[in-house]
């Protein structure tokens, strides 16, 4: 008899999510990341300061302009890009590869042009951009977030605004209209197996 080859595994996929700033990519990631262990979601470096409530190698990993520069010149960030004009944040690279070797699913929560970095360098990943139901919807979530002061508040809408034209560039759009639907969307794009609730 002639030996049986298993079916090879299929390799696990890279999938990046960006969109205009304040739509709330961050919650429905952190409500994948509840509901699937097996999931790897990149933790970024970041330049900028904590805000209340953010945990140091869980949110970010927040690191100094020299530690960033080190990261940058040994090759060791898959993307990164300097956010609002103020603040530089990237993707380690290392954690990503060992998690996509394992066969692991992984998602990156990243910037438009850390998007378009990673569309470079691995060309073979999903790229996911997410959409506010409205634009009034958007603005009404960057006003009401209040953690931003008033110029900084314009900065990121005038970033916003070229971040909605660029939702073509991407393999597929997902609107933000309840975190569950949205979320379970990305469940099914991202090959998932449903959670229970
Ligand atoms: P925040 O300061 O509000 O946490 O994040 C600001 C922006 O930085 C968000 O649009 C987020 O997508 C982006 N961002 C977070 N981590 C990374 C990263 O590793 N690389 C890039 N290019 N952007 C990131």
């Amino acid at each position: 008899p002639s030996p049986v080859t298993p079916p090879a595994r299929p390799p696990a996929r890279l999938t990046v999510v960006a969109g205009p700033t304040a739509v709330g990519k961050g919650t429905i990631v952190a409500e994948l990341r509840d509901r699937h262990p097996e999931l790897f979601v990149s933790v970024s470096c970041t330049t900028r300061a904590p805000r209340p409530g953010e945990e140091d190698g869980f949110h970010y990993r927040f690191v100094d302009d020299a530690e960033f520069d080190a990261l940058v010149e040994r090759g060791d960030m898959l993307e990164w890009a300097l956010v609002h004009g103020a603040h530089r944040y990237g993707t380690p690279r290392g954690p990503v590869a060992d998690a996509l070797a394992q066969g692991r699913p992984a998602l990156l929560e990243i910037d438009l042009a850390g998007a378009r970095q990673v569309r470079e360098s691995m060309p073979g990943a999903l790229f996911v951009f997410i959409a506010p139901p409205s634009w009034e919807a958007l603005v009404n979530r960057l006003v009401g977030r209040g953690t931003e002061g008033a110029a900084e508040r314009e900065r990121r809408l005038a970033t916003a605004r070229t971040e909605m034209a660029a939702a073509e560039e991407f393999d597929v759009v997902v609107v933000n209209d309840t975190v569950e639907r949205a979320a379970a969307e990305l469940e099914r794009l991202l090959g998932l197996l449903p959670a229970r609730s």
